[in-house]
């Protein structure tokens, strides 16, 4: 895997250390994150929507309903700008200012269209549904006619990205690592819970197999 140009754009200038462009840092964030926030501009206004995605290789999938207007935005060849956030931990500092985050983050830049052709769209439905599930593809009752023609599906070409990376400690002062103030790392695990079964769900139907197995 290669990396993205580090552009004007995105050069992280605070604490560049922590900073990546490499595809091998950049696409396991975002392969892991279940959602994105997606940041583009209108008429001077910047609005940013947080959605489902999904990503083969550098382009980036993205859908909803026909009226959506981040969708309506990309369609015309609009940029955007997407974040990825994967929070890890809580770092607890002596001092409130070194107070931080363990994470895993990501900036991507790119344009694109929509996908007009009913194959290419099941194709990108079906790379969404196993990036939020690998598994519900096959069981699930898949999109008829009419429930695609109702569905716009953005492909994003990620041109530049980036990745930050946070996973130390706190970095206090020489000058109070004496003090008395507990200092470290809670960690903060995103995972599924219990399964809660729809009431209407008929009687009997087992769970199945692939949804025990935990993507995240
Ligand atoms: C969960 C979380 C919480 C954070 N909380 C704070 C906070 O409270 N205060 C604070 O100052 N900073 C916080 N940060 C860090 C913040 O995201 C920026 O990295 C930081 O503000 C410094 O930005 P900059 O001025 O270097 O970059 P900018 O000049 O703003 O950005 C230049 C380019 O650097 C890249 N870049 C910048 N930040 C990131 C990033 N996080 N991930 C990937 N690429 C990036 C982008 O490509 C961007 O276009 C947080 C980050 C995360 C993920």
């Amino acid at each position: 895997m290669s990396e993205f140009p580090a552009t004007k754009l995105t050069k992280i200038n605070r604490i560049p250390e922590r900073g990546s462009y490499e595809r091998a840092v950049i696409y396991p964030i975002i392969d892991e994150a279940l959602i994105c926030h997606v940041g583009f501009e209108v008429d001077g206004q910047p609005i940013i929507i947080p959605t489902i995605h999904a990503r083969l290789d550098d382009m980036l999938y993205l859908h909803g309903a026909k009226a959506s207007r981040m969708l309506k935005h990309i369609a015309v060849g609009h940029p955007v700008c997407v974040a990825f956030t994967l929070l890890d931990g809580i770092i607890f500092a002596r001092s409130l200012f070194e107070h931080s985050l363990r994470y895993r983050s990501v900036v991507a830049f790119g344009s694109g269209g929509l996908l007009e052709n009913a194959e290419e769209k099941l194709a990108a439905l079906r790379v969404i549904s196993e990036h939020v599930w690998p598994g519900r593809w096959q069981e699930a009752r898949l999109p008829n006619a009419k429930e695609l023609d109702a569905t716009s599906i953005a492909a994003v070409q990620i041109t530049k990205a980036s990745a930050k990376v946070q996973d130390g400690f706190p970095t206090d002062a020489v000058g109070d690592l004496a003090l008395p103030v507990w200092a470290g790392v809670i960690p903060i695990q995103f995972q599924a819970g219990e399964p809660i079964p729809d009431p209407q769900l008929p009687a009997g139907l087992p769970f199945p197999e692939y949804l025990k197995r935990n993507p995240r």
